[in-house]
């Protein structure tokens, strides 16, 4: 029995784009030592999207055992990619589409939730595994590069991953040349237009991720991000690493103006899509630098809200939505009898203000009751 008079609860929040492997390679963690943060923000489930396999089942596993201080962990496979993988230490080559068959087996057998097609991906293989991964009831989804938009939606895609995925299709190609296009495009053209009807109709779900593009145009200009006081409680291991990625890119304060502008059409996207019908996810990237493990997903629901979308669609992005992205819907996502006991009490409405949503007394996930204060102390400071 858990007293909660004058108080609002939501089901556990899920966040749709997380790496528990990748990343924290770099910093020298296993992905179990940051599991806590999550639960510390109310993230009592997370959808990998992308990573070796082995670690991430042992991580899983590991979560199932430590239900007191873990969320529930959805694999995904690796990076479906072209000869030379993106990301050397979670990416795999699959430029063969008669080998996809046998991947996809292997995969389930794992147990992966998702599959993952990623940026060096042509057609021929994205369709393939489109087709082999709905055989086992998998959720595909997709990075795009060279598979375009349009093609993956006919295709049968279920989810685009990162804003870009649908941004990058919209621009003409005679457009590409103007310096700054991507702040003055028009997001009502041809392109942009086609292709919203066709995912509304297919109920192609995006999952816009818009903490990570933040950061990626505008980190080294803005401490609100760098500086941002949700970091502090990520290991000082993994900070350094995001410090370390800060130092390294080079982003001119002249074109602070544009990338803001940039910025601000990812969101005016993504309000569009919402509008247009179209399921909206939230992810965050997280471990990626300055996405602090489950913290990001409250500013990624504050950046969505930001966008357009009412608080209460913003949560739904993040517990029904999400959870139907890991076909989970009919045991998580929303408070109804019958389903697992994942919550959030809060001390305020964060239907009246999104912000609420950190006002976190107590999380509950599969009946286990913690508090954000305990996770964190769990979460290693070095
Ligand atoms: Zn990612």
């Amino acid at each position: 029995m858990i007293e909660a008079e004058g108080k609002f609860v939501i089901p556990g929040l899920i966040d749709a784009h997380v790496h528990i492997v990748h990343r924290l390679n770099d910093a020298h963690l296993t992905g179990e030592e940051v599991l806590p943060m999550f639960l510390a923000a109310g993230v009592t489930a997370i959808r990998d999207t992308g990573d070796t396999v082995v670690p991430q089942k042992m991580i899983a596993r590991f979560a199932e055992a430590h239900a007191v201080s873990c969320p529930r962990v959805f694999m995904c496979s690796p990076l479906i990619d072209g000869v030379t993988p993106i990301h050397r230490d979670i990416g795999w080559s699959l430029t063969d589409p008669q080998a996809v068959p046998a991947f996809v087996e292997d995969m389930a057998k794992w147990g992966v939730t998702t599959l993952k097609i990623y940026a060096g991906t042509g057609r021929d293989v994205g369709r393939r595994v489109i087709e082999e991964g709905h055989k086992h009831d998998l959720m595909v989804t997709a990075h795009l590069g060279p598979y375009r938009a349009q093609d993956a939606v006919a295709d049968g895609i279920d989810c685009l991953e990162h804003i870009w995925s649908v941004f990058n299709y919209i621009i003409p190609a005679d457009t590409k040349r103007i310096p700054g296009h991507r702040a003055s495009l028009d997001l009502t053209n041809p392109l942009a237009q086609s292709l919203i009807k066709d995912m509304a109709e297919r109920r192609v779900m995006v999952d816009p991720t818009l903490a990570v593009f933040r950061n990626m145009i505008l980190l080294n200009d803005l401490e609100s991000v760098h500086q941002h006081p949700d970091n502090a409680h990520a290991p000082a291991r993994l900070r350094q690493q995001w410090d370390i990625y800060r130092q390294r890119i080079s982003l001119k304060p002249d074109t602070l103006e544009l990338r803001r502008g940039e910025f601000l059409k990812y969101q005016e996207l993504t309000a569009m899509l919402y509008r247009a019908g179209v399921p909206i996810l939230a992810g965050t990237d997280a471990p990626e630098p300055y996405v602090p493990p489950g913290f990001s997903l409250l500013q990624e629901l504050e950046m969505l809200v930001e966008a357009g979308l009412p608080p209460s669609a913003a949560l739904q992005a993040a517990t029904i939505n999400n959870a139907a992205a890991l076909k989970q819907e009919s045991q998580l996502g929303s408070i109804e009898p019958g389903k697992l006991a994942d919550l959030v009490i809060l001390s305020a409405d964060p239907t009246t203000d999104i912000r609420n949503v950190r006002r976190i007394e107590k999380v509950i996930r599969g009946g286990c009751i913690s508090e954000p204060a305990q996770m964190l102390k769990l979460v290693p400071l070095e």
